[in-house]
This record gives structure tokens, C-alpha cells and sequence, in this order.
């Protein structure tokens, strides 16, 4: 049995159950990539079992910290369906849902979404990597279903040293799938779309944004980083007389022209911007267009809090501008996935957007990911996804 011996003091975040040991924390000990080490305090008491990273800044990633729990097969079957059984009692109505959330749901590492009847896995730690056969079982056994495609292939697979690796683990079939939310239908590509292929992350921002424009009677809707088309499927559902989206994804614009066509609303209603927002939205200005609602929901610009700055000025700069083209009593629903963003940073970038804007609004929601995507009490980085919901006075 491998030991990790950490530096004085550096036990405190493992006592209350965070699971990240950093490097900075270690004074002595390792193992191999994902080999399971115990971790203990300076004075060698027991904190944790742990994942080790020879390669990460994030050095271990704690699997339990029960002294007495083996750290095998079982161990991970039983994380697995805890987690599926948890997705259950949250009642998502959804056929694409994501059914586990890395640390919050006790797998460090490890994303798992389900399209349909087929699983989308990415292993991101040497811990997942490790396990990744038991975790794969354990994922068709908890849920009855006999495909799963490995999407491996995210940056953070690099800072963990690992290659990327895509795929089916289990099963085979099509990798064009089609998904259904709140009535609506959505074709996902688990191979090559966005992370697993879909943001199930803005499900119930989706339905929000459908409500919100049909109680205000929406009609020019704008819909920034429109991905596959979801926000914008939503407006017209909402009843919004012309959607224009924009994206710098070829491909993903296809996907959502025929998102919109799969859900019977007339091509007449949309059109599409292969471009880039910022770039357009000052284009708009220019042109003395407005709309009635916008969306605004980013990449993620700052992945860690070292990024923080810059993207500060990139998302106040796209905010000034979209609070420009609203119309008064028009409705912004603005996002940052940025981890490195908190929600009160965030909250502040809005409000110096808006006074640089001249515009005030009201902030009528605040909102995260779809319930499936959880934070935790002993994971407060599981918050990644902040949303407000401003409708301008
Ligand atoms: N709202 C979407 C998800 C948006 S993800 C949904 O609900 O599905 C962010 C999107 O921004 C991606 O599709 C990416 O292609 C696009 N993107 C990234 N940088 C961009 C830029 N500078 N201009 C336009 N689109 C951009």
C-alpha cells in the first residue's frame, strides 16, 4: 500500500470532505497515475483514499474518506448506482440527462451523460482512467442499457497526462442520436459535438427562456453562441416571431437548422450567423437593430481563476453590448460557465456592463444548471454555471 504524507496544516480541506489534494500539499510519497494511495496528515493519521496524479497540479483526488472502505470494483458499482438512483428522484423528464457529475457525485473524474439509450463517458483523472473498465460495467449494470461511447478527448485530459481516447467501450451503433426535452426533440452527435455532445446543463434555462418570451410577447429574438439551436427551438416554441442565432461552429449551425425543422417550425423564422458575437453584435449597433430578447451564454473563457481578469473584460464587453441592442422591457438571459467566474464576480461584470450600457434592469431570476449537473455542500467548485435573468427597464 502506497502512502501520501501531507505537509502540516494541509489537512484541514480533506477533514471537511473536499476531495482535492494539491501538489503544494504533499510532502513526501506517490504511486503510479490512478493507483489508489492512502493520504495521510503529517502526523500519520488517516484523511483519505485517493487517486493518485503523478502528472496533475491537483496531485490526488479522494474516493472515500472511510478508513474501513476498499477501494475496489464494488466500491465503484455502488458510487455508479447511487448516482443513477439520484438522477431518478430528481424526476428529470428528459431522455438526455446527465447521470454523473464528477466530485459531486463522489467520482472524481469521471462525466457521464445518457442520450437516449446510449452513454457518453469521459474519463478525466488517472483515477477514472484507471477504473475505467469497472466503471463501465458498473454504468450498464446501474442502468440497464448496453452502449456506451467514451468521449475522453477534453483539455483536462492533458493536465491529468493522459492522451485522448475516444470511442465505444460497450456495445456499438450510430452516433447520431436524437434527444427530448420539455416536448421538444434534439439531434446529438455523441462523436463529434461539444463535450458529450448536448448541454443538458441549460435544460431548464431552455424552458425558462420559452416562458419568458411568450409572457412578454417576444418577437426579434437573438440568440448569441447558439450551439445546436437550443434556446433558439425554445423561442420559437415560445412563440417569437424571428430568431437570429449566431455561432462560429459550422457544424453546429447545420445541426441547428435541422433542430428547428425536426420541431415543425417554419426555416422562414430563423436565420443563422456563421461569425463571430462580439464582432457582430457591434455590427447590429451599427446598424441601429435591437431585440425584444437575447440569450448570451458563452464558452467558458476563464477555465481557472488564474484567467479570471481577462475574461472579466470579455464578458463585461459582450453584456454592454447586448444590453445596448434590448429593447426597454426586453428580457437578457445571460451566462458564464467559467469556474474560475464566481456568481457574485459575475453579477458585478453585469452591473459595470450595464452603466456602461446606460441601461438598468431588473434582475427577475438568478439561475444554474439543470439539477443533474449538482454542486455539492463539500464541492463548492461543482458550481460552474451562473445565469441572471435581466429584463431591461
Ligand atoms: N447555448 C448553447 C450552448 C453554447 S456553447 C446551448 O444551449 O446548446 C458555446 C458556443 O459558442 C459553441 O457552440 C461555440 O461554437 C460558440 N462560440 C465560441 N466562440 C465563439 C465566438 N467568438 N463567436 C461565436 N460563437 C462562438
Amino acid at each position: 500500500m502506497k502512502v501520501i504524507r501531507l505537509r502540516e496544516g494541509r489537512e484541514r480541506s480533506l477533514q471537511r470532505r473536499h476531495p482535492w489534494v494539491f501538489d503544494s500539499a504533499v510532502a513526501r510519497g506517490g504511486g503510479d497515475p490512478g493507483e489508489t494511495v492512502r493520504v495521510e496528515s503529517q502526523d500519520g493519521r488517516f484523511l483519505a483514499w485517493a487517486a493518485f496524479s503523478p502528472a496533475s497540479g491537483i496531485r490526488a483526488r479522494a474516493w472515500s474518506f472511510d478508513e474501513a472502505q476498499r477501494i475496489e470494483p464494488p466500491f465503484f458499482h455502488d458510487r455508479v448506482a447511487r448516482a443513477v438512483q439520484a438522477r431518478e428522484r430528481l424526476g428529470i423528464a428528459s431522455d438526455g440527462v446527465r447521470l454523473v457529475h464528477g466530485e459531486s457525485d463522489g467520482l472524481p473524474g469521471l462525466v457521464v451523460d445518457r442520450y437516449a439509450d446510449t452513454l457518453v463517458a469521459q474519463f478525466l483523472s488517472a483515477g477514472a482512467e484507471r477504473w475505467k473498465p469497472v466503471l463501465a460495467d458498473g454504468l450498464l449494470q446501474a442502468t440497464g442499457l448496453a452502449k456506451l461511447y467514451e468521449r475522453s478527448d477534453a483539455n483536462a485530459r492533458t493536465l491529468e497526462g493522459l492522451q485522448p481516447a475516444t470511442g465505444w467501450l460497450r456495445g456499438e451503433g450510430a452516433t447520431e442520436t436524437v434527444i427530448h426535452e420539455h416536448g421538444w426533440s434534439f439531434g446529438v452527435d455523441i462523436a463529434t459535438g461539444h463535450k458529450t455532445g448536448f448541454y443538458l446543463d441549460q435544460r431548464d434555462s431552455r424552458r425558462r427562456f420559452a416562458d419568458w418570451v411568450k409572457r412578454l410577447g417576444s418577437q426579434r429574438v437573438l440568440n448569441c453562441f447558439c450551439y445546436t439551436g437550443g434556446f433558439t427551438v425554445a423561442a420559437l416554441a415560445g412563440g417569437a416571431g424571428h430568431v437570429t442565432s449566431i455561432d462560429s461552429s459550422g457544424p453546429a449551425l447545420e445541426r441547428a437548422r435541422s433542430n428547428v425543422a425536426r420541431n415543425g417550425f417554419e426555416a422562414g423564422r430563423a436565420d443563422w450567423m456563421d461569425a463571430d458575437v462580439n464582432e457582430s453584435l457591434r455590427r447590429f449597433l451599427e446598424a441601429g437593430r435591437s431585440f425584444d430578447a437575447i440569450v448570451l451564454d458563452p464558452p467558458k473563457l476563464a477555465p481557472t481563476a488564474q484567467h479570471a481578469e481577462r475574461a472579466a473584460r470579455a464578458y463585461k464587453d459582450l453584456n454592454r453590448l447586448a444590453l445596448k441592442l434590448l429593447e426597454p422591457g426586453g428580457v437578457l438571459f445571460t451566462y458564464s460557465c467559467s469556474g474560475g467566474i464566481s456568481a457574485d464576480l459575475f453579477h458585478k461584470i453585469v452591473a459595470g456592463a450595464g452603466a456602461d450600457a446606460g441601461a438598468d434592469g431588473y434582475i427577475a431570476e438568478r439561475v444554474g444548471a439543470a439539477p443533474d449537473h449538482p454542486m455539492t455542500l463539500a464541492f463548492p467548485e461543482g458550481e460552474y454555471l451562473k445565469g441572471l435573468i435581466i429584463v431591461r427597464k
